[in-house]
């Protein structure tokens, strides 16, 4: 793959102060760098020999219990990599932040990969799960100064940075889905949005692919999917846009237009990944010889993946119209039965004599 793409993603001018008076201007993307394999070296081998009281010696006696808990969790899925968390915890400093320095900062957790530091948020333990989530999907390359963490890739020098929307996304879903199963229903969970995205994302990447590829700090199995059933350029562009949702669909203060144009792009992505999943399954369906009834309960079925309203920072994202989704799954699809139709169209729609 080339080593750095461009493609074109167009921000409108009222995103940022400094495109006001431009209005509409290109954003480059670079593409930081198609190397992503978690480098072997000798001290990843070494620390992946010790045993885990080895690994975890430089950690509080107070934290030792809840992150051999983590461990173990990771260590029941074999498809899972431990060699980032083995490598990482070695030397990682867990602190609690104090909310007396910094309000704002107490409330954060974080992981940071080249300063070996991570922060529960204040008050809140329960977070500690994300951010060793952080920790075992994150690999600093110190010679070309890039981090990569989970599906994101972040250049220190250039500060640019791909992916960051689906990880946090995916690690939201994972601390869910393993260690705190509560927390979508309590409200304590973050990132609903880019959840709902990566939920969607791992139906047409599966799952085991999708954690492997996760743990691996492998943006490029991703891409190299999606490249499959899309364009270079249209895989990037989806990333860069849950990118674009991730950095702004938080704030405070946005006006109509930004909510309106966060929506048309939320839409956007959905479209793209009924899409791809639509030419994947196709093909599936045809090397399986799936049925008709098998074909049409799976097209069902990705329709009611979750998200049938979120309201977001007063933004409604609802998921696309019935006949809309009929519409595109039409034209993958021929042969589609009556009763699949009226599901989506309703009987209404015939022309009278
Ligand atoms: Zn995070």
């Amino acid at each position: 793959m080339e080593e750095s793409k461009k493609i074109k993603l167009l921000i409108p001018g009222f995103f940022s102060s400094k495109l006001k008076r431009n209005g509409k201007r290109r954003y480059k993307l670079q593409y930081i760098n198609s190397h992503v394999e978690v480098k072997q070296t000798k001290e990843f081998i070494e620390a992946n020999k010790k045993s885990l009281e080895e690994n975890l010696r430089n950690i509080k006696e107070k934290y030792k219990e809840i992150v051999k808990r983590f461990y173990m969790k990771i260590n029941s899925l074999p498809h899972i990599n431990k060699t980032n968390f083995k490598r990482n915890i070695e030397e990682t400093e867990i602190l609690e932040s104090n909310l007396f320095e910094n309000k704002e900062l107490a409330l954060m957790g974080f992981y940071d990969v080249v300063f070996k530091k991570l922060q529960i948020p204040y008050n809140n333990m329960k977070k500690i799960y994300h951010e060793l989530l952080h920790l075992s999907s994150s690999y600093y390359d110190e010679m070309k100064g890039i981090i990569y963490s989970g599906f994101e890739q972040y250049n220190k020098n250039t500060k640019q940075y791909i992916g960051r929307g689906i990880t946090e996304g995916y690690t939201e879903l994972l601390e869910k889905r393993y260690f705190n199963t509560q927390a979508y229903e309590n409200g304590e969970s973050y990132y609903f949005l880019e959840q709902e995205i990566v939920d969607k994302l791992e139906y047409f990447i599966g799952k085991e692919q999708m954690e492997t590829a996760y743990f691996n700090a492998d943006l490029n199995y991703i891409i190299n999917e999606l490249r499959k059933y899309s364009s270079l350029e249209e895989s990037l562009k989806f990333i860069k846009i849950v990118d674009f949702i991730h950095k702004y669909a938080n704030k405070n203060n946005l006006v109509v237009t930004q909510k309106i144009y966060i929506k048309k792009l939320y839409n956007e992505i959905n479209i793209y990944l009924i899409k791809v999943y639509m030419k994947k399954f196709k093909l599936y369906s045809k090397i399986k010889n799936l049925n008709q009834d098998a074909i049409e309960d799976n097209l069902i079925n990705y329709y009611n993946k979750k998200l049938s309203k979120i309201s977001y920072n007063d933004i409604i994202f609802q998921k696309l119209k019935l006949e809309k989704y009929y519409n595109i799954v039409s034209l993958y699809f021929d042969n589609l039965s009556e009763e699949f139709k009226e599901l989506f169209v309703g009987k209404s729609t015939r022309c009278k004599k």
